[in-house]
C-alpha cells in the first residue's frame, strides 16, 4: 500500500531523515518509536505531505510516484484524502459540534450529501463509543473523548491508511486506555496503521512490526516480540531501558 524509498529530508542544514526505506502492506500495523528528535513526526508528516522532502519517493497505492516529493497539488490532495491523521493535540474545531467536525471534510472534499455524511459520522461515533456526544462542543468533552472524536473524524474520510502521532501522550493517564482500545479495535478491523507511540503494551498487542528510529534513521525493524526481548542495536537497548 505504501512504499518509502531513499527518503531524505533536511530542515536547512539539519539532516532530519536519512535514507529512510519502509514498505507497508495493506492491513499491516506499524509502530514507530525512538528518542525525542529522532524524526518520527517528520516521517509521518512527509507521508501525509504536510512536509516536503528533498530526496526519495513516497508512493501510496500508485499516488505520488514522482521523485523528491514533487507531486502536483491535485495528487497531494488525493493523498491527503486517503490518509487519515490523528495528532497528539486533537485539533478539533472548537466552534463546531462533534457531528459538525465529522461531516465537514466529507461534505467538502468527498462531496457527500449532509444526510450521507451524518449517517456515516454517527456510525463511526458509535464505533468509538461516543454516539451520545454528537451534539456537544469539543470543549465539553474529556481529552480521551476528544481524541476518540478525532479518530472518528479521520475515519469519516474513508482513509486507506491511518497515521497516529503520539495520540495518547497529551492525555491524563486514566484516559489513555480508552483511546488505545479504540485503536486496537481499528487494527482488528483490518485498518492499515502507522502509529508513533511509546505505548509498548499497544505495540506488543497489535503491531506487526516495530520501527525504531534514531537520529533520522531507521535503525531496526522487527516484530514486537523480537524488538522488546532481544533488540539488536545498542541504541534500541538504551531506549528500551529508559522507557520500560
Ligand atoms: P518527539 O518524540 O519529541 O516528538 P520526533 O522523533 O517526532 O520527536 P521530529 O519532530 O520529527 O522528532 O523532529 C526531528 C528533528 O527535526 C528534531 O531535531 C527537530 O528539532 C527538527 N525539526 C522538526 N521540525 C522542524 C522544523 N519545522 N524546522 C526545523 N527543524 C525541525
Ligand atoms: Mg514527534
Amino acid at each position: 500500500l505504501l512504499s518509502i524509498t531513499g527518503l531524505n529530508k533536511w530542515f536547512g542544514a539539519y539532516h532530519a531523515l536519512r535514507d529512510v526505506d519502509l514498505q507497508v502492506a495493506k492491513g499491516e500495523r506499524i509502530v514507530v518509536c525512538g528518542p525525542s528528535g529522532s524524526g518520527k513526526s517528520t516521517l509521518i508528516r512527509c507521508i501525509n505531505r504536510i512536509e516536503r522532502f528533498e530526496e526519495g519517493r513516497i508512493v501510496l497505492d500508485g499516488l505520488g510516484s514522482a521523485a523528491r516529493g514533487r507531486a502536483g497539488q491535485r495528487e497531494i490532495e488525493e493523498i491527503r484524502r486517503q490518509v487519515g491523521m490523528v495528532f497528539q493535540h486533537f485539533n478539533l474545531f472548537p466552534h463546531m459540534t462533534v457531528l459538525q467536525n465529522c461531516i465537514l471534510a466529507p461534505m467538502r472534499s468527498l462531496r457527500e450529501t449532509r444526510a450521507t455524511a451524518e449517517a456515516h459520522a454517527r456510525e463511526l461515533l458509535a464505533r468509538v463509543r461516543i454516539a451520545d456526544q454528537a451534539d456537544k462542543y469539543p470543549g465539553q468533552l474529556s481529552g480521551g473523548q476528544q481524541q476518540r472524536v478525532a479518530i472518528a473524524r479521520a475515519l469519516c474520510m474513508r482513509p486507506r491508511l491511518m497515521l497516529f502521532d503520539e495520540p495518547t501522550s497529551a492525555l491524563d493517564p486514566e484516559m489513555v486506555q480508552e483511546v488505545l482500545d479504540t485503536m486496537v479495535a481499528l487494527a482488528e478491523d483490518g485498518m492499515t496503521m502507522i502509529c508513533v507511540t511509546h505505548e509498548m503494551g499497544f505495540a506488543r498487542q497489535v503491531a506487526d512490526r516495530v520501527v525504531f528510529m534514531d537520529r533520522g534513521q531507521i535503525l531496526e525493524v522487527a516484530p514486537p516480540a523480537d524488538f522488546f526481548d532481544s533488540p539488536r542495536h545498542e541504541r534500541s537497548r538504551e531506549f528500551l531501558g529508559r522507557i520500560l
